[in-house]
């Protein structure tokens, strides 16, 4: 089953290396995350300091890798990349961070992924730039001290919530970042259709931001598999037609959502008379992982407003049923 709607980008690391922007003035949106970082940037360059570290987060695919490097080309430093279950021991740890020149940008993915033991570690680094070790075991154990460079850490997370509160008070900067607005996924569309070299129409564009839940990485995704329909039975340029026709083959529907989107949504309202129903019972209806459905599935459906949290669980909104043309035998309670 190909997979539109994912955590996973490895296979199309290559290609969307090139689409990736460098710097400010090629990120499209996040205009208020934008704007407080480019202050920080430049108050720290000025003071000749390394920047604050800084915690972004938000569902996957909205830029937050992107917007990382970028602090790292705005700040004219290295920019380092790992990801929190990338780091095993206490020992990786430090062997990044002894690595890293004055300045320098850490970039982790997943933080909340990090080891306990890792993540204490981490703590001193973040705040005194220095590394306790302990060397040895038992009664000749003793704890070395390690001076650090001055760097910034970026941190990145799907939900600042799933963080440690002693982790996520020491960033000095917690930006997160929004779904994107039609037109700026009509721009983001726009350009990376003109950096591959890809005959597009502008109601293409729009057909293509309008089915691409307001993700810049999916947009991408759809864009190329949009291409292919366009090259085979087309004339290789995307029109709204072309694109209407290959969106409709991968499933993707009018508003963006997938097969799992209305997998979830139908489940709510066929299994569980449209709830409230526990995210772990609605993960093990449509046999997903829990966490997928809450970091990729669950905010857009929030966001498109056709499903609410209460706290006795998830229900589907009037809107869902319109959606989905099911009648809604409660709809005058809704
Ligand atoms: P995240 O780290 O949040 O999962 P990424 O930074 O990997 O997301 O972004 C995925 C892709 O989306 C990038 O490779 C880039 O091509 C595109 N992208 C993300 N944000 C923007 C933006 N603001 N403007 C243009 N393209 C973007």
């Amino acid at each position: 089953e190909v997979r539109l709607v994912s955590n996973d980008e490895r296979d199309e690391d290559t290609w969307q290396y090139s689409l990736r922007p460098r710097y400010f003035k090629e990120y499209i949106g996040q205009q208020k995350a934008k704007e407080n970082l480019s202050i920080f940037i430049q108050a720290a360059k000025q003071r000749e300091e390394a920047l604050d570290h800084v915690l972004l987060y938000g569902p996957p695919g909205l830029g937050k890798t992107t917007l990382a490097g970028i602090i790292a080309n705005e700040l004219g430093v290295n920019f380092r990349i790992t990801s929190g279950p990338a780091i095993e021991r206490a020992g990786d740890l430090a062997a990044l961070l002894t690595n890293l020149d004055d300045r320098d940008v850490l970039f982790i993915d997943e933080i909340h992924r990090l080891s306990r033991s890792v993540e204490e570690v981490l703590y001193s680094a973040m705040e005194d730039y220095a590394l306790d070790i302990i060397i040895g075991k038992g009664p000749s154990a003793r704890s070395v001290r390690i001076d650090l460079p001055r760097f910034t850490l970026v941190g990145a997370t799907t939900k600042a919530g799933a963080l440690a509160g002693p982790l996520r008070d020491r960033f000095g900067v917690i930006s997160r970042l929004e779904y994107y607005k039609q037109a700026e996924l009509e721009f983001i569309v726009t350009r990376a259709a003109e950096i591959l070299n890809i005959g597009i129409e502008p109601e293409g564009a729009s057909e293509i931001a309008r089915r691409s839940r307001g993700t810049p990485r999916i947009a991408n995704r759809l864009l190329k598999r949009v291409r292919d329909v366009a090259q085979v039975i087309g004339d290789g340029i995307i029109t709204r037609e072309i694109a209407d026709e290959a969106l409709g083959r991968l499933d993707v529907d009018a508003v963006g959502l997938d097969r799992i989107d209305r997998r979830v949504l139908r489940s709510i309202i066929e299994k569980f008379n449209g709830g409230p129903v526990g995210i772990d019972t609605i993960a093990a209806s449509v046999s997903e992982e829990r966490e997928t459905i809450e970091d990729v599935y669950e905010p857009y459906l929030m966001q498109l407003g056709f499903l609410a949290r209460t706290s006795r669980g998830r229900i589907a909104t009037q809107a869902a049923y319109d959606h989905l043309g099911i009648v809604n035998p409660h709809k005058e309670e809704r």
